[in-house]
């Protein structure tokens, strides 16, 4: 069996015991005679499967208790509807667009009232995060819209924006758990699972209870309501069960490795050997203000369409996968989430410093 390094921006590389410990439980989940994609979402099996998920966050987090931990469907993509339609009491939002999807996030916003982008940096290819220590916050505003790590661009806020007293949402598809935060900050945080925690069709909501009221605008779908699924404690419907399951195996890797505070630790490391050789390479160079550098997707480029297609063939041969960059930008990204090893991404240079001699 060969595993690649996979660099994929998600769906990524997940934790290799957790999916080893998945492939000898497909068969009989602990003795129930059965897998956990077969069995009744309201079994005692399967509630303590969701219950230990939940509280394995909750630790990880240090999620307060006045948060509801909630796990639906629909992507991160749905959550640019839900949140509008849930909290826009007011009809008045401000978002900072700092890449493709908090404006897709925005744009969403826009259907259901007066959302407005009172910080951008589409100016430089959303290659920075903008100074947001006094925005132009609209005293209505029913919340403040952050995408906090910008997958596609490699940007990520290292601090939060004044929101003037605000409520602050915060899309963290992809630095989910990568590490601690102070969940009270914020009046919600959500993030899609495919990027740093599980399989794709699990979205995870951290929302602070006062939000989740009947008060929505009016014609919200029932499965479009927090409080439908918090009531239930994500059991309304059907949930993704499956990917629960897989994620609360990654919440109790994340214990393992010892926390978010170890993991910061081992992601800061791993994002300087990536990016100290970026710096001083003369071929490659990274997109990115240095103080806005994300910890999770690194892009950088050789300038060069066709020496970049070069690379990331090779790269590809040698077993480095997904090192493409996102359509809208070309060139390269690395994404190095929570499961990316440290030798992945030594050997990853070691490649690119190799290239860089022989295309000098
Ligand atoms: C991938 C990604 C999305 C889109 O996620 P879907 O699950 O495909 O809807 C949104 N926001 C961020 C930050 C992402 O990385």
């Amino acid at each position: 069996m060969a595993r690649v390094y996979n660099f994929s921006a998600g769906p990524a590389v997940l934790p290799e015991e957790v999916l080893k410990e998945a492939a000898a439980e497909m068969l009989d989940y602990q003795g129930s005679g059965q897998s956990v994609m077969e069995m009744s979402h309201r079994s005692k099996v399967f509630d303590k499967i969701i219950k230990d998920a939940e509280q394995d966050l909750r630790d990880l987090l240090n999620i307060p208790d006045n948060y509801k931990v909630l796990f639906l469907q629909g992507g991160a993509h749905l959550q640019f509807a839900m949140i509008p339609m849930n909290l826009m009491k007011n009809k008045v939002a401000d978002y900072i667009v700092t890449g493709q999807w908090a404006k897709r996030a925005f744009k969403e916003a826009q259907k259901f009232g007066d959302a407005k982008c009172i910080a951008s940096s589409e100016d430089k290819t959303f290659s920075y995060i903008p100074d947001c220590s006094d925005l132009p916050i609209d005293e209505n505003a029913d919340y403040v819209y952050i995408c906090e790590n910008n997958t596609i661009y490699g940007t990520k806020f290292k601090t939060l924006p004044n929101t003037k007293g605000k409520d602050l949402v915060a899309d963290v598809s992809s630095c989910f758990l990568s590490e601690p935060m102070d969940v009270s900050k914020y009046a919600i945080i959500y993030g899609g699972a495919q990027k740093n925690i599980g399989p794709a069709g699990v979205v995870i909501v951290i929302i602070r209870e006062d939000l989740i009221t009947e008060d929505v605008l009016p014609g919200t779908p029932t499965m479009l309501q927090f409080k439908t699924h918090a009531d239930n404690d994500s059991l309304y419907n059907t949930p993704p069960c499956y990917g629960i399951y897989i994620c609360g195996k990654v919440f109790k890797w994340l214990k393992k490795q010892g926390g978010l505070e170890v993991m910061k630790e081992r992601n800061e490391k791993k994002a300087k050997i990536l990016y100290d050789f970026l710096d001083q390479s003369k071929l490659f160079k990274g997109t990115v203000e240095k103080n806005s550098r994300s910890l999770m997707n690194v892009p950088f480029v050789t300038g060069d369409a066709d020496l970049d297609a070069k690379f990331i063939k090779e790269a590809t041969e040698a077993g480095f996968v997904n090192l493409k960059g996102h359509r809208s930008v070309g060139g390269m990204r690395a994404s190095i989430y929570n499961a990316m090893p440290i030798e992945g991404v030594e050997k990853l240079v070691a490649f690119m410093k190799k290239f860089e001699e022989e295309n000098a």
